[in-house]
């Protein structure tokens, strides 16, 4: 380990023995920490050849249970987004990506620092359970479309280890290592093609458009080598996605959008992503055309009823989809006032991220309680015309101190001009296997 440690060290590349050496000896613990973590910062400084980091998700991918969809039938095209406020795509897209007969196998994340949870918000619907065995999975899968769970105690435990030592040890940031984190968890699934979101700007992993491309584009070219069809957009995270931010009020709003209420916002990246998936699976050629197929399918009502099919066969309560009073609401209620004329110029994502964190929505350490009712439901967004006094957004929380640190970060993350801005594109560019595209849909 030592002399792998020195070879990267020095700019060299480790062989795909060293490599598997690495992972095997980490994961069975005869290789502790400190020199793991001499390693991944020499990773993080020198980098990985597309060659060593397909290895390293391979490697990783390899660490423990992989889990085949063979025998359930037609294509399966899994979403991953690198995370985001207020991002409720996967609860729209997935039901409605499966009515159009793709169906979706996703394994998701809980909420990470400011950003948001899938499996976080699905339990704020009474009775869901986001624990399935690797045949439920599989049965759910089959049965609606669709299934939302999350990743089992043996599904690429290398990940589970390396990524609490990344977490302490300030080696997040790193794009290789970031790529074969996500990536050995897509592909141990047996899907047929993956569709990625990489946000860019304030609320993103990623807040520099050049290094979310980068991101993509190794993800890409990492997906592609394991032969899947990998599809990545890049979309803009500037200010939180929809009106609502935190759990069970972005449920509501995904609810909302499959009745054809959604914010456009919402929507457009919604399509964006189920147009990508619908070509990843090789039922449209066109993203334009699957646009129209999934508008057409979203009128027709049948994403809905899958997605009150998945919340019972996942021992939910699907009744929230037709009374939203099941779902968990913030006991004090209160509106953030603008302070002055003007137009709403900048709301910083990370900072509305950070400010449901302080009202309970969110996690400050690992085993913290989520508040599902708490969140914010904004009635302005960047670009609206707002007069003083005029509420901003609502604020939903359980307790008033929370609530006032909550304000004072608000203060700082939302901004008001006199001048109109305009608003920037949210589908910035397409990256397939051929390269980077402008977005294919008209803005
Ligand atoms: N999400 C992951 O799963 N891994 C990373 O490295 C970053 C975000």
């Amino acid at each position: 380990m030592y002399e792998i440690i020195v070879k990267k060290r020095d700019g060299y590349q480790l062989s795909t023995r060293e490599i598997q050496y690495f992972i095997d000896g980490y994961v069975s613990g005869e290789i502790p920490d400190y020199q793991a973590a001499a390693l991944l910062m020499a990773i993080y400084l020198r980098g990985l050849n597309q060659r060593e980091m397909a290895d390293l998700t391979r490697i990783m991918m390899h660490s423990g249970d992989l889990i085949s969809l063979e025998g359930i039938s037609g294509k399966k095209i899994d979403k991953h987004s690198t995370g985001g406020v207020g991002d409720k795509i996967s609860f729209i897209l997935s039901p409605l990506v499966a009515a159009c007969g793709v169906k979706v196998p996703m394994l998701s994340g809980r909420s990470l620092g400011h950003t948001g949870g899938t499996l976080d918000k699905l339990e704020s619907i009474p009775g869901m359970n986001v624990s399935l065995s690797p045949d439920m999975f599989k049965q759910v899968l089959n049965d609606v479309g669709m299934v939302i769970c999350g990743q089992t105690e043996n599904t690429v435990p290398a990940d589970r280890k390396l990524y609490a030592l990344r977490d302490s040890t300030a080696t997040i940031s790193s794009i290789p290592l970031i790529t074969a984190s996500i990536m050995s968890k897509k592909l141990a699934v047996g899907t047929d093609g993956i569709v990625l979101d990489i946000k860019t700007g304030s609320g993103a992993f990623m807040t520099q458009l050049e290094n979310s491309i980068e991101l993509c584009r190794t993800m890409v070219a990492v997906g592609e080598k394991a032969n899947r069809t990998t599809i990545g957009l890049v979309t803009n995270m500037d200010q939180p996605l929809g009106n609502a931010v935190g759990n069970s009020l972005e449920i509501i709003e995904s609810i909302e959008a499959l009745k054809g209420r959604g914010p456009d916002d919402v929507m457009e990246v919604t399509f964006g992503l189920s147009a990508g998936m619908l070509v990843a699976a090789g039922v449209e050629k066109d993203y334009q055309k699957a646009r129209i197929k999934l508008q057409k399918a979203l009128e027709s009502g049948q994403p809905l009823e899958i997605f009150k099919k998945f919340i019972a066969a996942q021992h939910g309560q699907s009744k929230v989809c037709d009374d939203y009073s099941l779902l968990p609401r913030g006991k004090h209620q209160e509106p953030f006032l603008a302070e002055k004329n003007g137009y709403i110029s900048k709301i910083n994502a990370y900072e509305v991220g950070m400010a449901v964190v302080d009202i309970g929505g969110g996690r400050k350490k690992k085993e913290d309680v989520i508040d599902h009712s708490a969140g914010f439901m904004f009635h302005k967004k960047v670009g609206d015309q707002i007069t003083r006094g005029e509420a901003i957004l609502t604020i939903y929380g359980s307790d008033s101190k929370s609530i006032a640190d909550a304000k004072k970060r608000l203060k700082k993350a939302i901004a008001i001009d006199k001048e109109k801005v305009s608003i920037p594109p949210l589908i910035l560019h397409l990256i397939d296997k051929k390269g980077i595209h402008p977005s294919p849909f008209e803005n």
